[in-house]
Parts: structure tokens; sequence; C-alpha cells
């Protein structure tokens, strides 16, 4: 299978009957399965702590659309993050910057979006959704008046 880079593509994975559909909850379950995953790997031993947590991940991996999951285990495989946050324009996983349109379409809650950098499946960190809010207003208002 190919290497899923566009959120296009993606978007249309996630129509193809999965659990769970919203882009928004599956940057969340990712987030909770990475953090699960990280958990158990740092658990050697302690056999009732890891049973659980094997147990919790393959109950959201169960939520996961499986090319996400796919793309999620090569991720890490590689050792890269798999979901990153983005802050000021800049991508958690890469440390790049984002495209700015880019940025504005990680607000929709039904776009799933990758970092076209590396791969990562990349969300706005909670603070910045409302400086986004903020700044978009002023800024569509100009371009409706420099299109006249
Ligand atoms: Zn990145």
């Amino acid at each position: 299978m190919r290497l899923l880079r566009t959120s296009e593509g993606l978007a249309r994975l996630l129509r193809c009957g999965s659990t769970v559909k919203k882009a928004k909850n599956i940057t969340q379950l990712l987030r909770q399965l990475d953090a699960s995953e990280k958990e158990l790997s740092g658990l050697a031993g302690e056999t009732s702590g890891r049973t659980n947590l094997i147990q919790k991940i393959s109950v959201l991996r169960a939520r996961i659309p499986t090319a996400i999951l796919t793309h999620h285990d090569r991720m890490k495989a590689r050792g890269k993050m798999s979901v990153a946050p983005v802050r000021n324009g800049v991508c958690g996983g890469c440390h790049l910057a984002i495209p700015r349109g880019h940025v504005i379409r990680l607000r929709d809650p039904d776009e799933l979006n990758v970092c076209d950098s590396c791969g990562a499946f990349i969300y706005l960190a909670e603070e910045e959704m409302v400086l986004i809010e903020r700044a978009i207003v002023p800024k569509a208002k100009k371009l409706a008046v420099a299109k006249k």
C-alpha cells in the first residue's frame, strides 16, 4: 500500500465504513493509543499494569480504521511521531512550518490532516484553535475587499 500523504486520500478512507468517522475523534484516539503504547513499552515485567494497558490498546485499535492504524504503526516503526500537535503553525513532529492554508484546514473536525514533511497526523493544539479563530476574521474581510 502506498503511503497516504494527502488529507483527501485519508478523507476517502474515513468514508469506508469505519467505526469512527470524525477526524477529530480519530486524532484523539491516536493520541490515547500513542500514549498507551509508550507507557506499555516502559512497563517491562510489571504484569497487572501490562494486562490492563494491552487491553486498553486493543480497544483503542479496534476503534481506529485499519488504514490509519497501518500508517500509525509504520510511523512508529521508523521512530517517528504518528500524531503531532500544531503550535504557532509548526508541526510538533518535525518542527517544520505548515503552510497557513493548511493550518486553517486543521480547524475542520471532519478532515484528517497529515504533515507534508514528516507524515504525522496533525491536529491543532487546543490553545491554537482560539488564536486562529481570532486571526481569520479580519483576514477574510480584507480578501473580500481585494477581490472587487
Ligand atoms: Zn511534521
